[in-house]
């Protein structure tokens, strides 16, 4: 079994990001500026855009961090996505999900222009994926599919199984996988809560992708020896052995399945890190202007 090291091929990603961005300081070019919108203070929300941020600064990319009350409404925070639309100096915008529940999520992902959409949830952005056209693609599945290229792992003619059909992780990762790319090239099966015969399934799967958000839901017996396994999940548990009472677990019963496996991820450090990699190419991507997306 080989660890996929998402925290080793990030500092990889993210050296090549920063020589980039050095290049384009040298240059006089256009240096990379992310905004991050946080609406209340929910500790992962916290937590996911404090590690952006800070990988904002470790690249030398501009950001700003935009807090608002959870009391804010839906208009007052579409004048704000406005504002950013408009500002010149902002290449990218992101809105950490989830919103209060009296905010319509799809209204604000859908008032972010297109060309600032670094998450690639833009309803443009995802037509623009399914076509296999320039775009931002969404910074999860992008992630793993970085992860695949970095360790060389060829997924063509394999059997895919994708457990979670979330707009941001499982529905695109079945694009990204099927497409005529490399990685890619995989056939792929998207599975979720009404499927009826899920281990039949993954018993199949050369790759398994858990995007679920059930710890340690995908267990030994559901796993063919020798299976690829990306586990996205982000679960905390509760373990009186840590100082917090608690820890990070992923949608895969790591320990066992592990022992199955030719390559798995890790949680924490697996697709975290590659995640925040997708995000920040995204957003070199949308400094270097409508040229670099057109088509
Ligand atoms: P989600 O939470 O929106 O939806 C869960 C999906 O799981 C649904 O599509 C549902 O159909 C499916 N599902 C639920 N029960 C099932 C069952 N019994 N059998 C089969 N499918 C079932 O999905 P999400 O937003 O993609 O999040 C999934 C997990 O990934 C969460 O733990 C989340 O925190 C994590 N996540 C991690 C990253 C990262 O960077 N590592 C990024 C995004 C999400």
């Amino acid at each position: 079994m080989q660890l996929l090291d998402g925290t080793a091929v990030s500092a990889h990603i993210k050296a090549q990001l920063k020589t980039e961005v050095d290049i384009l300081k040298v240059n006089g070019g256009k240096i990379p500026h992310l905004a991050a919108i946080l609406v209340g203070n929910n500790p992962a929300s916290e937590a996911y855009v404090g590690s952006k941020v800070r990988t904002c600064e470790e690249l030398g990319f501009g950001s700003t961090l935009l807090r608002f009350e959870p009391s804010i409404t839906e208009e007052l925070l579409l004048i704000e996505v406005d504002k950013l639309n408009s500002d010149a100096s902002i290449d990218g915008i992101l809105v950490q999900l989830p919103l209060p529940k009296h905010i319509e999520e799809n209204a604000i992902i859908n008032a972010i222009d297109p060309l600032k959409d670094v998450d690639g949830f833009h309803p443009i952005s995802q037509g623009k994926m399914m076509l296999g056209q320039p775009t931002f693609l969404p910074a999860t599945p992008y992630g793993m599919m970085m992860m695949l290229e970095h360790y060389g792992i060829d997924v063509t003619g394999k059997h895919c199984v994708i457990i979670g059909r979330s707009n941001i992780v499982g529905t695109p990762m079945t694009i990204l996988m099927s497409r005529n790319t490399n990685p890619g090239n995989a056939t792929v099966t998207l599975a979720h809560s009404k499927t009826k015969n899920l281990k039949e399934l993954t018993l199949q799967a050369d790759v398994i992708v858990a995007a679920i958000g059930r710890p340690r839901f995908v267990t030994a017996d559901m796993v063919k020896e020798g299976a690829i396994v990306l586990d996205v999940g982000i679960n905390r548990i509760d373990d009186a052995t840590r100082k917090s009472g608690s820890r990070l677990v992923g949608d895969v019963d790591f320990d066992q399945v592990a022992e199955k496996c030719s390559f798995i991820t890790p949680v924490p450090k697996g697709v975290g890190p590659m995640t925040i990699c997708g995000l920040m190419k995204n957003t070199l991507l949308a400094a270097k202007g409508k040229k670099a997306l057109s088509n």
